[in-house]
Parts: structure tokens; C-alpha cells; sequence
């Protein structure tokens, strides 16, 4: 397995990857669907905005046009009048002539003409005109008083002569600037607008409205106003319409409270503001259904991630668990809870490395009980194994330092590794253990085994000198072998020379000859 491959099945391995995973999975996924439904929530803005725009723009150029129509015909009206002899010609002649321009004019009610005292005296239904007076309308006195005024546009109000709700479009008569002479009037009947907005598709809460310039509201669609015609002249919505002629912006508005983005535009040259105005719920409507399925899918999926993932950490954390209970137990004595043999012979490696590493000394002690055999044939295998146990105790509790390793490599065979050490200390501590085993008393099916005693074969090298763990374990051996060959509990001593070279030191005596191993390495005397 390469390199990258191990690390990465240790990373898969650990429970913290999927933890991990189990958090920035589900942040990525609720950042990329927020993404994505903030995107869809702009689209269906962008679509309200540029429906309403279209709306706008179709309604206006229709009124802009049915109105420039209409005073068209006012105006060749105007200009018919000025023929000098008119009361001559005969009345159906003098209606040709005067209404010719108007038959063009659809959704015209009543085209009028009203002289200087408000009186009807021409009208292009028929003669004699219908009789009635009009001096008292806002418009006509609005002529009077103002030669100037071009085109009138009067807010709805009822008509006397269709009897219909309308609004009327009127020019003075007479020359501009000149005396009064009265005016012509065509009606516009609300009902065109009602033709004209039915087939657009506002939702239900959409509406359109056309305001005179005065704040005059002439039509509100879909549902009209009753009575009479309300002003907005001073609300916020209008003055904005007013101000800025053309555009959009979101408001709530005043009479229902419900938020809609307004669409506005002034009607071509006209005294008319023209505005299309729908709700931001039913522009919203549609992604919010969307975001809701959309948004429960990712949390629900973001859950299952979390869900799966702390699952398969948990998982992994017990099975790491498991696997290193299995590992200690395979590295552990059973009988002595001494690291066995394998335990050992990997931390020996380790410590051979680091000694070599770190230039310092590295000692081994080997250590055998004596005619072992002995107490298992008179006091069983129990007995021996608690006499193993026993060693094991005396053994571990010469341990000075938290380095030292004392492990159980064989049968009735231990080891004791020491790092660092100078080769009186190390011989100290031999001596110590013989004096720990020496005191121990051990007891079996009611009986004292009696006297225990080890040999050890202490063996002391420099590892930067060369050689392997191999060869110091077999100079300790030997070391053993010459410690029991030498009659038992006693410890002999060896040194490795350079490339693992072997100088065994039997016993006695028990002075060794390595106080000068903390000088440099080719001083080290080779005791033979
Ligand atoms: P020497 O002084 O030469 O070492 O003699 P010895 O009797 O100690 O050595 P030998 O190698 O002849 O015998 C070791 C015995 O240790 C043989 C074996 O039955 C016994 N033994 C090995 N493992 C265990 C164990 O776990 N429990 C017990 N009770 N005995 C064991
Ligand atoms: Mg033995
Ligand atoms: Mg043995």
C-alpha cells in the first residue's frame, strides 16, 4: 500500500473524519440550496418586474391612444365650428360637417358642443341637440376661466346625457386667447377601461390604477371605487409616482395594507399617472411553495448525512476501541500483565533507534529463574506460576524510571531495557533485583516454595557504535548462559564492541570495567 494510500484509509479510518464530514457536508449543502434559492427568488422578481413593465406599457400606449382620438375629433370639432355660416346650412348638412371627424372616435359616449352659458347646442347623436346644462361641470367653468387650457380631462363623474359613469374630455371654443365662446365635450365611458384591463393577468391581489395629475383616482381595477372619486394627492405611493414619473418600487399600500411592487409611468403627454401594482406574496408565491419542498428535502437529507455520518463515528470509535483492547491484550502477559515478548521486541527496536538517535548508552537484562522446573514438579503449575507472578512483582518494582521496560519474553524468562544509563547503575540494578527476588516469599497450596533466586545476563552497548537489537539480546543471552554456567543467581556482564562485537565479562567478580562508557565511544575499554 503506497503511502497516500495508508493515510488515506487512516483518515477514513478515524472518527473525526466523519464527523467532520457529517458538519460540512450539510453546511455545503444548505449553502449551495440557499445559493440556488436566492437565485430562483431574484428569477421570480425579475419575471413580476418585467410582467408588470409589459402591462404598463400596453395599457398606456391604448389610452394614449383612444384619448389623442377622442381630441382629435374635439379638435376638428373646434375647427368645424368656426365656419361662419353654419345656422344656415340644414340641420342634417350642419351635422355632417360638424361630427364628420368624430365617427372614428370609438368608446366616445357623446360628443357635445356647449355655448358660452353652458347650454347643449350641438350634439352628435341627432337634432335638435338633447337639452340640458352643463355651466355648472368643474370643466366648463375651468374653460371659462382659462383660455389656455388645451385639453380637459375631468375626473369620473356621472353623465347627464348617457346617464353612465364617464369622464369627460372637453376644448374651449373661440379663438385661443379670444373671448368664450363655450366649449366641445366628448365622454369616455369607465367601461372601457374595465374592456381594456379584463384579459390581464394580475393574480389576486394585483391592481392597476390611473390617477389625473391632481391625485384624482379615475379608475381603480379590478375593484372600482364607489362614491366619489377619491385624491391621493398627499399619500406617499402618489407623490413617488409624481416625482419620478416612471419607474417601480415596492410599498405596502395605504387602503389594505398588502405589499406590492408598484409599476408606474406617466400616459404619453398627458395629465395622467398610470400605475400596475402586484402583491410581493404572489410574486413569491411560487418560490415559496418551491423553496419549502426544496428546503425540506436538503434539512431532511442534511439530517440523514449527520444522522449517518455520527453513526459510522460512532461505529469506527468502537471498533477503534475494540481493536485496541485486542491490540493491548496482545501485547500484554496474561499471567504477569507484563508486556510479552512482542510488546518488547517492538519497543526494543524503538529504543534502539532513539538511543542511536540521541548517542546514548542502551542495557539489557536477561532474566532467568533458577531451577524453575523444581517448583513446578513440587508445588505444581500453580505454584510456579505464582512464583512467576511473584518474580514479576520484584521485577517491576526495581523500576526507577517511567523508560524502563520490564517485560516477560518466555516461559520463566524476563527482560529488563534500560535507556540511557551508565553501566554501574545498570549493574546496581541487577544487584537490586537479586536483592528484591532474594526477599520475596511465596507461598503455594498452604506451603513456602522457598528460595528464589535468578541469574541475569546484563548486557551494555552504545548503538551508534553499530550492531542491531538482535545481537545485544544475544550478547545478554550469553551473558545468561555464563551467569548459569557460573553457578546461578549471580549476574554477568557483557559490552558490544563496535559492530556488534561480543566481550563477555563473566562473574565474578561483579565490578565491571565500563565506568569509562560515558567517554567517547573508541575509548570504550573491550573487556575480555
Ligand atoms: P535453569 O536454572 O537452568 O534455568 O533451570 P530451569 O528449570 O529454570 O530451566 P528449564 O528451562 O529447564 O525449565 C523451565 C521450566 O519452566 C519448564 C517449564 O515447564 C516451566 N514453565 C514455562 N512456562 C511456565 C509457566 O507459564 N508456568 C509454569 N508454572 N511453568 C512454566
Ligand atoms: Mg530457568
Ligand atoms: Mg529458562
Amino acid at each position: 500500500m503506497s503511502v497516500f494510500a495508508r493515510l488515506f484509509h487512516r483518515w477514513l479510518r478515524s472518527p473525526r473524519t466523519w464527523i467532520g464530514l457529517g458538519i460540512l457536508v450539510p453546511v455545503g449543502l444548505v449553502a449551495v440550496c440557499s445559493m440556488m434559492l436566492l437565485q430562483l427568488r431574484q428569477d421570480a422578481w425579475d419575471k413580476a418586474e418585467q410582467t408588470a413593465k409589459n402591462l404598463l406599457t400596453v395599457i398606456e400606449r391604448d389610452i394614449d391612444r383612444n384619448v389623442e382620438i377622442i381630441d382629435r375629433a374635439l379638435e376638428s370639432l373646434v375647427e368645424n365650428l368656426k365656419m361662419y355660416d353654419l345656422e344656415e346650412l340644414s340641420p342634417k348638412f350642419r351635422q355632417r360637417i360638424l361630427f364628420d371627424g368624430a365617427i372614428n372616435a370609438r368608446d366616445l359616449n357623446a360628443l357635445l358642443v356647449l355655448d358660452q352659458y353652458g347650454n347643449c347646442i350641438y350634439d352628435a347623436a341627432g337634432w335638435p341637440a338633447r337639452s340640458f346644462n352643463n355651466a355648472d361641470r368643474a370643466y366648463f367653468k375651468a374653460h371659462q376661466a382659462n383660455p389656455d387650457l388645451g385639453l380637459g380631462i375631468s375626473p369620473p363623474m356621472m353623465s347627464r346625457s348617457v346617464g353612465k359613469p364617464v369622464i369627460v374630455l372637453s376644448r374651449r371654443t373661440g379663438l385661443p386667447g379670444g373671448s368664450f365662446s363655450g366649449i366641445v365635450l366628448g365622454s369616455l365611458s369607465l367601461s372601457y377601461f374595465d374592456r381594456l384591463f379584463a384579459h390581464l393577468e394580475l393574480g389576486q391581489a394585483g391592481t392597476i390604477n390611473l390617477f389625473l395629475g391632481d391625485g384624482t383616482r379615475i379608475v381603480r381595477y379590478p375593484e372600482p371605487d364607489l362614491g366619489p372619486a377619491p385624491n391621493f394627492a398627499n399619500a406617499p405611493n402618489f407623490l413617488r409616482f409624481q416625482r419620478e414619473g416612471r419607474g417601480s418600487f415596492v410599498a405596502a399600500t395605504q387602503s389594505d395594507g398588502i405589499e406590492r411592487l408598484y409599476s408606474f409611468t406617466r400616459v404619453g403627454n398627458l395629465p395622467l399617472i398610470l400605475n400596475v401594482a402586484l402583491s410581493t406574496r404572489e410574486i413569491e408565491a411560487e418560490w415559496r411553495s418551491r423553496a419549502l419542498v426544496i428546503g425540506t428535502l436538503v434539512l431532511a437529507l442534511c439530517g440523514i448525512t449527520v444522522g449517518l455520518s455520527l453513526l459510522v463515528a460512532w461505529e469506527l470509535k468502537r471498533r477503534n476501541a475494540a481493536e485496541a483492547e485486542l491490540a493491548g491484550e496482545s501485547r500484554t502477559d496474561a499471567l504477569t500483565g507484563l508486556p510479552n515478548r512482542r510488546a518488547f521486541e517492538e519497543a526494543f527496536e524503538r529504543a534502539w533507534s532513539e538511543a542511536r538517535r540521541r548517542r546514548v548508552s542502551l542495557a539489557l537484562l536477561v532474566l532467568d529463574a533458577d531451577h524453575f522446573k523444581r517448583y513446578n514438579d513440587r508445588h505444581g503449575h500453580a505454584g510456579g506460576d505464582r512464583v512467576l507472578q511473584a518474580l514479576a512483582g520484584a521485577f517491576s518494582a526495581c523500576v526507577q524510571r517511567p523508560g524502563d521496560l520490564v517485560a516477560r519474553v518466555g516461559g520463566e524468562e524476563f527482560t529488563h531495557l534500560l535507556a540511557d544509563i551508565d553501566p554501574e547503575d545498570a549493574a546496581h540494578l541487577a544487584e537490586q533485583v537479586h536483592g528484591a527476588v532474594a526477599r520475596l516469599v511465596v507461598a503455594a497450596n498452604g506451603t513456602d516454595v522457598g528460595r528464589i533466586t535468578v541469574s541475569i545476563g546484563l548486557a551494555y552497548a552504545l548503538p551508534r557504535l553499530g550492531g542491531s537489537p538482535a545481537d545485544l539480546f544475544r550478547l545478554a543471552d550469553a551473558a545468561l548462559y555464563a551467569a548459569k554456567a557460573g553457578g546461578r543467581n549471580r549476574t554477568c556482564y557483557a559490552v558490544m564492541g563496535v559492530d556488534g562485537a561480543e566481550i563477555l565479562r563473566p562473574s565474578p567478580p561483579l565490578e565491571i570495567e565500563l565506568a569509562q562508557s560515558t567517554v567517547p565511544p573508541d575509548a570504550i575499554p573491550l573487556v575480555a
